[in-house]
């Protein structure tokens, strides 16, 4: 598959602003497979987060450069790590786990993007327990979501990735949770207020549509914004 164009990027962009963070990934997700996000609704969200570092790495590159605080002396801390650290630990996603409760196994998906939507948007007060329900098969005994959360996470690491971080100030360590829709949409967020405003100067000084301007590499593009002095 070729690489997603500048064009494909912005209607992304612009279908996901108003979205809440599973709508998101489902949209840089499908914008990655060339797809709709109803037909990537059913990977499991593991699976999808692992798509959507590779197609991070494609556009962005691989180095997360985020910020935490310390929870100690409240310092912030900068978090440089290379995602692929995340993805060596993780392996393959399966999409089903079997959960050992007790003296009994029970077979239990892997949560997908589907599932998370249904038990958010029905508002349920539990919405750990609805979303294990989901999962587990109908008619037979549901073990506790605590333990399948932990099956979940033991077989996919990227169900709920952390990472290691040190306070500078006063030695504390902890783990902080990686979030690689929240942090590829704000990268996506930021690209797309910068190449509309290259595609504004470039239609103010040569007249440019935004096709026209968005067809060129982002080098060239960086090139004509140099000569026309903005
Ligand atoms: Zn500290």
């Amino acid at each position: 598959m070729s690489a997603v164009s500048a064009a494909e990027l912005l209607d992304a962009w612009e279908a996901g602003w108003d979205r809440d963070p599973l709508r998101r990934g489902l949209t840089l997700l499908a914008t990655a497979r060339r797809t709709t996000p109803a037909a990537v609704a059913e990977v499991p969200v593991a699976r999808r987060d692992r798509a959507l570092l590779d197609f991070r790495a494609a556009l962005f590159g691989t180095v997360i450069d985020a910020v935490s605080r310390c929870p100690r002396c409240e310092t912030e801390v900068e978090v440089v790590f290379d995602q692929r650290e995340l993805t060596v630990a993780a392996g393959e996603t399966r999409d089903m786990v079997t959960v050992r409760d007790g003296h009994r196994e029970v077979c239990v998906r892997m949560p997908t993007s589907a599932d998370l939507a249904a038990v958010l948007d029905a508002g349920v007060p539990a919405p750990e327990e609805a979303l294990v329900r989901r999962c587990a098969p109908a008619g037979e005994p549901v073990p506790s979501a605590a333990l399948v959360a932990e099956t979940w996470v033991a077989a996919d690491p990227l169900v709920d990735p952390q990472v290691g971080v040190g306070c500078p100030g006063c030695g504390t360590s902890w783990e902080e949770p990686f979030d690689i829709v929240a942090y590829l949409w704000a990268e996506l967020d930021a690209w797309g207020r910068r190449t509309l405003l290259e595609v504004h100067e470039l239609a103010r000084a040569y007249g440019w549509t935004e096709a026209q301007t968005l067809a060129l590499s982002p080098w060239r593009r960086q090139c004509y914004l140099g000569m026309a002095g903005t």
